[in-house]
């Protein structure tokens, strides 16, 4: 007898399969202990006897297929010596040829009139589809599988559980393997207290298990995954619930604003009244940063909702307490727009170390890769010494040789462009013994429960009011191919917003046409910059200043495209227009912009649509924009657009990109590993159970940091853990 207790789950799986299998297992399903193992959950299931629809099989494909064998024909090759065997299986409708070379030994085994599931992958042959050697299992009529070690009365009625398999690991190898893992498995220690479990009405860890796999009926299976979904969200907060408390273990300095300092010039020098919602997050950032503990909150807010004023008056605080603030920006026309706005928002605030500057003032530094030598070491001078106590770069910062003096707080914007590790490299530099507070924003604003999930040691706040004053963006379709003339309307529109002293954007795909690749998808290549600018420099825009921005230009030019673009119409050399790839869908802020075009339009994800269009409507005048397609008409493509121009709440379109692109894609970036853990979870659609298992987790950890009065809940935290691990390694 195998020692049994609280080491189930986490003993190796070659507890039930021998060392052959189970290096395959390991291999091919990642599957390393019995926790592993019990949780690779079926795929679908199988009504006993239901016969897998044969005809909808695609060619290619990689199936098991449930079916009955109806004649197996034993033939001699006419051409070459040995023989073939030829089955034929069947649905009761359709049917597929099993094909073996030189097996006549299988007529034992596939005896007309047997059931069994058959494995392999699609060809065709002859016009017929087959499958050339296939894996197969016979059911018998007792059991569902053949060597199953579980024969009930109740089995023989059960659903039959179809697993994740590869061509080298068949689906019954793993029921069996997992069967066996039921048989041996007692007094699974269950991670869930009994009162949670009779309050929300949950069946124990070891019962959900045998059921997930091994269920009678939908109801069976309904309350098994019920129960296991709360394993998944509970473990997983308790993680992120840890990570926090980690964090808030650290000591920060506090950092307090000052009477008569930057921080009250700023305000009163500010030229608008702060929203609600902006001095709410305000107070909060200024109550924490505080605190003796680092803060860590994500800012999220709608596109233009004024989140760069938020971090700027806390970046003051943190100056007017003797600090230094750094500010991290994706690209570099993000950065230098910061740079320029912070400077003219800040006056000669900003002249510290310049003559006559003001006595409260400080250096505002900006570092990028595009600074000459001499400017890079006048920067990273100042940056060490503390005479900048505003830093703002892009990558730049990140580099070794970036040295602060105190640095306090961290600001990061657009934080989705960036991954973790360069949030901790940023945060690393305020030295080993403690942390900086911390204050990451996003412009694509992400259900909470997506949040809570993937950011789950950041507290969130959410701008979601536009300041005062703004005036409606209204965004049409308009169809190149099937209404051409409306394209060359969008044209005159722009010389006229234009004539009335407007600004517009035109937005492109991609830059050039040289690899002229299609793919599938597409009947043609994305419109480019390159062929676009100047058939409307010298056609319909001939009479209006037209400039080209994009992320190949050398970081001077592009400078100097946004910089004119920025002075617009009122400067002698300004540009009323500007052709730009995507370089800006994030953070840039011309407010005399009130037009945008976008070029092949369905070749954008929605929240990039989104981001995108936040470009204009920034100012008082109205804002207009024109997604311009060729998608035929009830594609998903005009889908997506469509539901673009419905709306201009983000966080709606957020959730219908999330539920079109996958979670995977959103918490993979975020979470990698974690996704591991989340199998039958959906954060989009499992609101309540995260939000209660939040709540539940915080409670316990708070408590009970180290888990040691929740010894199950621990041991099934490791096993997640090992399981993110391994699969990291895997993929690193
Ligand atoms: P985002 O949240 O998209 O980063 P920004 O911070 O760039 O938005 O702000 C957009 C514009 O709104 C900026 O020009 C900013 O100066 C302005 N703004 C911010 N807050 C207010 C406010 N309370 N009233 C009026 N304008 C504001
Ligand atoms: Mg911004």
């Amino acid at each position: 007898m195998p020692t049994q207790g609280i080491n189930q789950l986490t003993s190796p799986i070659t507890e039930v399969v021998g060392a052959k299998t189970a290096d395959l297992f390991e291999k091919e399903l990642g599957i390393s202990s019995l926790g592993d193992l019990l949780r690779h959950y079926p795929r679908r299931y199988e009504q006993r006897g239901a016969l897998t629809d044969l005809s909808s099989l695609e060619i290619g494909d990689h199936v098991t297929v449930q079916a009955q064998v109806r004649s197996f024909k034993n033939l001699r090759n006419k051409s070459k010596p040995g023989t073939r065997q030829e089955i034929v299986i069947s649905d009761g409708t359709g049917q597929l040829t099993l094909m073996f070379f030189n097996q006549h030994w299988r007529e034992k085994d596939l005896v007309v009139g047997r059931q069994g599931l058959f494995s392999g992958q699609i060809s065709v042959f002859n016009n017929k589809r087959q499958l050339t050697h296939p894996d197969y299992e016979l059911l018998d009529e007792n059991s569902a599988l053949n060597n199953s070690p579980i024969k009930t009365e109740d089995y023989v009625e059960a659903l039959l559980p179809i697993y994740p398999a590869t061509s080298k690991v068949q689906t019954w190898t793993i029921e069996r393997a997992i069967s066996a893992a039921l048989v041996k498995l007692v007094d699974v220690p269950d991670p869930i207290e009994p009162e949670f479990k009779q309050a929300h009405q949950l069946i124990d860890l070891d019962q959900a298990l045998r059921l997930i796999h091994h269920p009678a009926n939908q109801i069976e299976l309904d309350r098994a995954i019920e129960r296991l979904k709360w394993d998944e969200a509970l473990v997983l907060q308790i993680l992120l619930a840890k990570e926090k408390h980690e964090l808030e273990m650290w000591p920060a300095i506090p950092r307090l604003t000052k009477a008569g300092g930057l921080l009250e010039s700023f305000d009163a020098a500010l030229p608008f009244k702060l929203t609600a919602g902006q001095t709410e997050v305000a107070k909060t950032i200024e109550t924490e940063m505080a605190a003796g503990h680092p803060m860590h909150r994500l800012l999220q807010g709608e596109v233009g909702s004024g989140k760069t004023v938020v971090a700027l008056r806390a970046m003051l605080t943190v100056v007017d307490s003797g600090g230094q603030a750094a500010l991290l920006a994706p690209t570099e026309v993000l950065a230098n727009q910061h740079y320029r706005a912070i400077t003219k928002l800040l006056g000669p605030l900003a002249d510290r170390g310049k003559l006559g500057a003001h006595d409260e003032g400080t250096g505002v530094t900006l570092l990028t890769g595009s600074l000459n030598t001499a400017a890079r070491r006048q920067a990273l001078l100042d940056i060490t010494t503390g005479q900048a106590g505003i830093v703002i770069g892009t990558h730049a910062l990140l580099e070794d040789r970036v040295d602060f003096f105190d640095l306090g707080l961290v600001v990061i914007d657009e934080q989705h462009r960036f991954g973790v590790e360069q949030r901790a490299t940023l945060v690393a530099k305020a030295g080993s013994e403690r942390k900086p507070h911390v204050l990451v924003m996003t412009a694509t604003p992400i259900p909470r429960t997506v949040a809570m999930t993937a950011f789950g040691a950041l507290d969130i706040s959410t701008l979601t009011e536009l300041p005062a004053g703004r005036s409606p963006i209204t965004t049409h379709v308009v169809l190149a191919s099937e209404k051409p003339t409306h394209l060359a309307r969008v044209w005159d529109r722009i010389v006229e917003e234009v004539a009335s002293g407007h600004q517009a954007y035109i937005v492109v795909p991609r830059i050039a046409s040289q690899e002229d690749k299609v793919s599938d998808k597409h009947s043609r290549p994305a419109i480019a910059l390159e062929d676009l600018a100047p058939v409307l420099i010298e056609g319909p825009l001939s009479s209006v200043r037209v400039g080209v921005l994009h992320g190949q230009m050398a970081g001077l030019d592009k400078d100097d495209a946004m910089q004119l673009f920025t002075r617009g119409p009122a400067a002698p050399d300004g540009l009323d227009v500007l052709i730009s790839t995507t370089v800006i869908e994030v953070g840039v802020d011309v407010p005399n912009a009130t037009m945008m075009v976008i070029m092949d339009a369905d070749r954008f994800g929605i929240s990039q649509l989104h981001q995108l269009r936040g470009r204009v409507g920034r100012g008082q005048a109205p804002g207009l924009c024109i997604l311009v397609t060729e998608a035929p008409p009830f594609s998903k493509a005009r889908e997506r657009l469509a539901a673009v121009a419905a709306t201009t709440d983000g966080f709606e379109l957020a959730a219908l990109d999330l539920e079109q692109r996958g979670e995977g894609d959103v918490l993979g970036r975020a979470q990698s590993g974690l996704r591991s853990g989340l199998k039958l979870v959906s954060v989009l659609k499992d609101e309540a159970i995260l939000t209660e298992a939040r709540k539940v987790a915080i409670e316990i950890v708070a408590k009970d940091p180290d888990l040691v009065k929740h010894n199950a809940l621990k041991l099934t935290l490791d096993n997640l853990i090992a399981s993110a691990q391994a699969e990291y390694v895997k993929k690193s």
